[in-house]
């Protein structure tokens, strides 16, 4: 579904990205992990071309998208791919139902009746249905990230990126956060997760990709990366996290 070929990022003189390789392949669950400032964040802004490479390609669905610039197409592209942040990033001065409405009212013109019951539905799914009206201010932080889990949902994504979405959490609102997306992953999306939490990552990922220096250092399952890890790097990093 995603093939990324030999993916470079530089930040001026800073060589994010080196040399990355990988396959997510439909219904497949990801978890990255690695140290601070290893690139994840980079790298899953790649993934949707937040941002733009600096050498490789990334195919998604047959097209690369490193060789689309800014425009409709790649807009196209990016809506398949749902992304949620750390911070929630939701509307403030717009309801629950509103924010997770608007986009596929205004970028695929779906019409405001469809939009709501749909949304209202994926606000059920998320375990929010009576919150519809409120305002994210008035939400805890883990009812507002599962706001934002529903709000990319609404899109229809053909997979969904998320970038440490229970470290802005307090503690006791993590395990609402990772069962929301524990169920996403039983309904068989494809799901690309940064994260830290490693024993949500060892039960539920396919594959754990482990980003140090550049690189994707490990790649496996769960049992291979976390029992038998390879490199001095993930030895060490897991040594600390473990
Ligand atoms: P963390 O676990 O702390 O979130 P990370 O693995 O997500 O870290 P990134 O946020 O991808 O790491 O950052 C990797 C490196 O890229 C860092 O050195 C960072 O300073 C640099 N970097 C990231 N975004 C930019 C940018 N827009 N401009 C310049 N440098 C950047
Ligand atoms: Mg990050």
């Amino acid at each position: 579904m995603i093939d990324i070929q030999h993916r470079k990022k530089t930040f001026g003189e800073n060589e994010v990205l080196k040399d990355i390789s990988a396959t997510v392949n439909k219904g497949q669950v990801i978890c990255i992990i690695g140290p601070s400032g290893s690139g994840k964040s980079t790298f899953l802004r790649c993934l949707n071309v937040l941002e733009h490479p600096t050498a490789g390609k990334i195919v998604f669905d047959g097209t690369d998208l490193a060789s689309l610039k800014d425009g409709k197409e790649l807009d196209q592209l990016r809506e398949k791919m749902g992304m949620v942040f750390q911070n929630f990033n939701l509307f403030p001065n717009m309801n629950v139902i509103e924010n997770v409405k608007l986009a596929p009212m205004k970028v695929k013109g779906v019409s405001e009746k469809e939009a709501e019951q749909k949304g209202l539905e994926l606000l059920e799914k998320v375990g929010l249905a009576d919150r519809a009206k409120q305002f994210p201010a008035s939400l805890s932080g883990g009812q507002q990230q599962r706001v934002a889990i529903a709000r990319a949902l609404a899109m229809d994504p053909e997979v969904m990126l998320f970038d440490e979405p229970t470290s802005a959490l307090d503690p006791e609102m993590v395990g609402e956060i990772l069962k929301t997306m524990q169920d996403l992953a039983n309904s068989g999306m494809t799901m690309v997760i940064v994260t830290h939490e490693m024993g949500f990552a060892r039960e539920v990922a396919d594959e754990i990709w482990f980003m140090a220096d550049g690189y994707l250092q490990e790649k496996g399952t769960p049992e291979e990366v976390f029992e038998h890890p390879t490199s001095d790097r993930a030895k060490d990093f897991l040594s600390k996290v473990l």
